[in-house]
């Protein structure tokens, strides 16, 4: 077996390569851009080097550079994971010429599978399926437009040259014919530099399902079995599984023959997909071959019980298949869903920062997290915006269903917009536990998947007055142990007063809805009045944000993080956003102003700015906090009487507590 590899890439796929690598006692080489320098990948990595600029085309697509690391480290083999360089013909040919093996397919095979159109002809020859339509070299207009007539509308067109669902039109009627075949050349030309386009029978209400194939260089070949994709956005894969659901027997039998049948038509060596596009009945044509491993390989993974990575590596130092097609069997049932940074309610825009709260769910046997960042790491704009992968796995489809929802719903994710409650609603949606598949189920279902207004459950908000009065009572304790007398009742925060009725209320607000909360403290435990319901409530909450809550006798968990000035509330399966007002602020100057004076994130503090015992104006820095490798300014939200410090320099802040005692002079 190979002694070291370099991996040719970055975040989640890095991550994953090395951890097979590891695992089976091969050396690992990172190569990293200078937005990369504290990766994951790096971290995880036995070596790294530095390859460039943040920009792709400048680091990881950069062939020269990538194969100079690869000889200044001694890697004998390069894993070029996906994207990137894992299907570039050139930088198979300067591996070759440098001595180093292309974790990959011989470059004969990337070639034949590059063109959709060359492809398609290719496959025509070795029998496989074909969608009908035309992928000819004959580019005139006239003449394409014909054959689609022939063809019979909807068709579409697409980029032979296209990839990652780009380059691609729909035309419903002959009359559009022209119009959409030039803007497609158009787009071909300037996404992929050519513009050859093949013409093809638009299937409705498709199938995306796909097949895993795995060849040997002394001529063994396999199918391990199909993913369904069907589950897309813009034609971007959003949730995959393994089996598909309904796929009989002799279905599976026979895709798996044609995807074996087009590995060897191209001489494929390594992992490959073919992909095909199915018809409700499930009949079944040739879409492409994807010459790499896919993203979502875990899901085969999962129900194969093998290691696909494992499997590149062994072939690509020349074993043989590790099993024979007897030997490998399907058990139970994996999903994959693609957690992103991203804004669902914004068209999906994608969304970048720092990830200030990061917790997955625990790995397990029934779930996985393939992930290549680390909580205070940053989703930066250069790249994709991916989190994580979450895969889960059980006994059938529903119980694996089950537990991605309940995986998603331990999910917890501060700092970026992300789409893990549209995942979980996706996951719970009827047309999709139902397994009514097809391409347009995210469309189709957007009034389940979209809602439009969403009641705010009364919990929420009684979780986050909850939360407020507990993280209260913490800062107490912390600053009680700071002071020369700890035992002193003064510092005891439970509301009790001379003469008084301990009283007081919380206020937050979410959107347009304003709430708030009255609070009676009872001792330890606190009434809490909500649309004039009373509610007794009991809590503990924990230094990670951690809330065990009972509400009249009634337990639940919750996670309320405090972070850019926001009450993030986790509670069953959902996210809310809180904006904490402060009753003192409400009227006066600083209205709305949002906790400024707590830790926005956790850290550490290392300057404190102003005088104990002096008067500031509103805005004036007050304290630096370094969290996050980033130095955060926290400011007086108003006018007012800077009264203590909570902290001295050097101190470690979690996130929430309180950093400065500050009196406000309207109050
Ligand atoms: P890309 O290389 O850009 O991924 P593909 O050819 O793999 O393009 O197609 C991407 C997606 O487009 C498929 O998963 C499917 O949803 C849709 N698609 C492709 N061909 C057809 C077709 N003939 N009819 C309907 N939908 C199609």
């Amino acid at each position: 077996m190979f002694d070291k590899i370099l991996i040719a890439n970055r975040g989640e796929i890095a991550c994953r390569v090395i951890k097979t690598a590891r695992r089976l006692g091969i050396k690992t080489v990172a190569v990293y851009s200078e937005a990369d320098a504290g990766a994951r990948h790096v971290r995880l990595a036995d070596e790294a080097v530095l390859i460039g600029p943040a920009s792709a085309r400048e680091s990881y697509l950069v062939i020269d550079k990538i194969i100079a690391a690869a000889q200044a480290t001694g890697a004998q083999a390069i894993h070029p994971g996906y994207g990137f360089l894992s299907e570039n013909e050139d930088f198979c040919h300067a591996c070759d010429a440098a001595g180093i093996v292309f974790i990959g397919p011989p470059v004969g095979a990337i070639h034949a599978m590059g063109s959709k159109s060359e492809a398609k002809k290719l496959m025509e020859k070795a029998g496989v399926p074909l969608t009908p339509g035309y992928h000819g070299d004959d580019q005139a207009p006239e003449f394409l437009h014909v054959q689609a007539d022939a063809i019979g509308y909807p068709v579409l067109i697409k980029a032979a040259a296209g990839g990652g669902g780009k380059g691609m039109r729909l035309v419903e009627r002959s009359e559009d014919f022209i119009d959409s075949l030039s803007s497609c050349k158009r787009e071909a030309r300037s996404s992929f530099g050519d513009e050859h386009v093949l013409v093809e029978k638009y299937i409705t209400r498709p199938r995306h399902i796909e097949i895993q194939v795995f060849a040997d260089s002394h001529g063994n070949c396999v199918y391990l079995f199909e993913r369904d994709c069907s589950v897309q956005r813009r034609h971007q894969k959003v949730l995959e599984e393994a089996p598909a659901p309904g796929m009989t027997l002799e279905r599976r039998a026979a895709m798996g023959k044609a995807a074996v049948d087009a590995a060897q038509a191209v001489g494929y060596v390594g992992a490959g997909t073919v992909e095909f596009i199915a018809n409700q009945d499930g009949s079944f044509y040739f879409m492409e071959m994807n010459t790499r491993l896919q993203v979502e390989h875990p899901v085969t993974e999962m129900i194969t019980g093998l290691d696909l990575v494992e499997w590149q590596l062994r072939v690509a130092f020349g074993e043989s298949l590790p099993l024979a097609q007897e030997q490998l069997q399907i058990s139970g049932h994996a999903l994959e869903a693609r957690i992103y940074a991203e804004d669902p309610e914004r068209g999906f825009l994608p969304s970048t920062g720092r990830l200030l709260h990061l917790s997955p769910p625990l790995e397990n046997l029934h779930v996985r997290v393939d992930t290549g960042v680390e909580e205070g790491d940053e989703i930066s704009p250069h790249y994709d915006p991916m989190i994580a992968k979450l895969i889960v796995w059980d006994q059938n489809r529903d119980r694996a269903l089950a537990r991605m929802l309940q995986a998603l719903a331990e999910y917890r994710v501060v700092g970026v917009a992300n789409n893990i409650d549209f995942l979980s609603r996706l996951t719970a949606c009827p047309a999709f536990v139902n397994a009514d598949l097809d391409t347009g189920l995210i469309e189709r279902e957007s009034d389940f998947l979209f809602p439009a207004d969403i009641e705010l459950p009364s919990e929420v908000w009684l979780v986050a007055a909850l939360a407020e009065l507990l993280r209260e009572r913490h800062l107490a304790w912390e600053s009680a142990s700071r002071s020369g007398d700890p035992q002193s009742p003064w510092h005891i925060r439970d509301g009790w007063r001379v003469n008084a009725n301990a009283r007081r209320e919380v206020i937050f607000r979410c959107g347009e809805k304003q709430q708030t909360v009255q609070v009676i403290y009872q001792g330890n435990a606190f009434s809490l009045v909500l649309d004039g319901l009373t509610v007794a409530a009991y809590g503990e909450l924990d230094k990670r944000g951690l809330l065990r809550v009972e509400f009249d006798g009634r337990r639940m968990d919750a996670t309320v993080i405090v972070a850019n000035e926001k009450r993030h509330v986790f509670l069953n399966g959902r996210t809310w956003q809180l904006a904490s007002i402060d009753p003192l602020y409400f009227a006066g100057e600083g209205a709305g102003a949002e906790g400024g004076l707590l830790a926005p994130m956790p850290g550490k503090v290392i300057a404190l700015l102003a005088e104990v015992g002096t008067r500031v104006e509103k805005g004036a820095p007050l304290l630096i906090l370094e969290a996050m490798k980033m130095e955060h300014t926290i400011n007086a939200p108003a006018s007012g009487l800077v009264k203590s410090y909570c902290f001295a320099v050097g101190d470690q802040v979690s996130d929430g507590f309180e950093l400065v005692e500050f009196q406000p002079e309207n109050a």
